[in-house]
């Protein structure tokens, strides 16, 4: 079988010090992996090595098939949503999602028909003439899945999406995360140090602890059977 995302053999070095070492992961097509681990134990770096925005010291990336490590991250069929929104304050809603569109020529009814089904399944329809100083953060960040969205990517990359929202935005957007999933089917790779997050997400949940991973493994088998010490204390005790 194919995977969705392959990890191979992957290091990376900032200066002499080893933020990621011989990492593998094999990531099946539509399957939600949730990147779990403390701050500083290199899931960014990991996840921005996937998306292109950092070199690899070491090692190769493999999205459906291709051999990416090398390539640009607009040509790796990834679309990326930060914790941070990183809308453009000046352009509206309608904009912000048509953007990377327009720069890529694509004509305009079919812009225009990406960007209502995106604001469609995000519930972002009576937004789409704000700019973005005039929503939520919740909304923002909805926008923010919604530019991902309307590029049709094979992956998707989250950091922390949630974790800049109040406990009841966070849980309500960890909901519809869940539903876009269901409904696009589409691979999507999450990183969090939220457990509740993790285990409500999550086909599998990948522990990292120093740029290595722990254990990867279903939520269940996480949950009850951790593999060591440091992964029972990590998934055991919710911050
Ligand atoms: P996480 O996302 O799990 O919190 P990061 O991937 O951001 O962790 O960082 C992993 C480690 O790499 C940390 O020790 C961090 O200080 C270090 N690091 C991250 N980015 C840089 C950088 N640009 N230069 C040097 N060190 C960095
Ligand atoms: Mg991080």
């Amino acid at each position: 079988m194919q995977h969705s995302v392959s990890i191979r053999d992957l290091s990376l070095n900032f200066g002499n010090v080893k933020v990621l070492e011989h990492l593998n992961l094999d990531i099946a097509q539509g399957e939600f992996i949730v990147l779990l681990g403390p701050s500083g134990c290199g899931k960014s770096t990991l996840l921005n090595c996937i998306a292109g925005l950092l070199d690899v010291s070491d090692g190769q990336i493999f999205i459906s098939g291709k051999n990416v490590t090398w390539e640009e991250p607009k040509d790796r069929g990834i679309g990326m949503v930060f914790q941070s929104y990183a809308l453009y304050p000046q352009m509206t809603v309608e904009k912000n999602l048509s953007f990377g569109l327009r720069v890529a020529g694509m004509p305009k009814a079919e812009i225009d028909q990406r960007v209502q089904r995106a604001a469609e399944i995000l519930q972002i329809q009576p937004l789409l003439q704000r700019k973005p100083a005039n929503l939520s953060g919740g909304q923002r960040q909805r926008v923010a899945i919604g530019r991902a969205l309307v590029r049709d990517v094979d992956v998707f990359l989250f950091d922390e999406p949630l974790s800049n929202l109040d406990a009841k935005l966070r849980s309500d957007l960890r909901v519809e995360i869940k539903r876009l999933h269901q409904r696009l089917k589409n691979t999507m790779i999450y990183v969090t140090h939220d457990q509740i997050e993790a285990l409500t997400l999550a086909d599998r949940i990948a522990i990292m602890k120093n740029g290595v991973i722990q254990q990867l493994a279903d939520p269940h088998t996480i949950y009850n059977k951790p593999t060591n010490l440091y992964v029972a204390g990590f998934i055991g005790s919710p911050s």
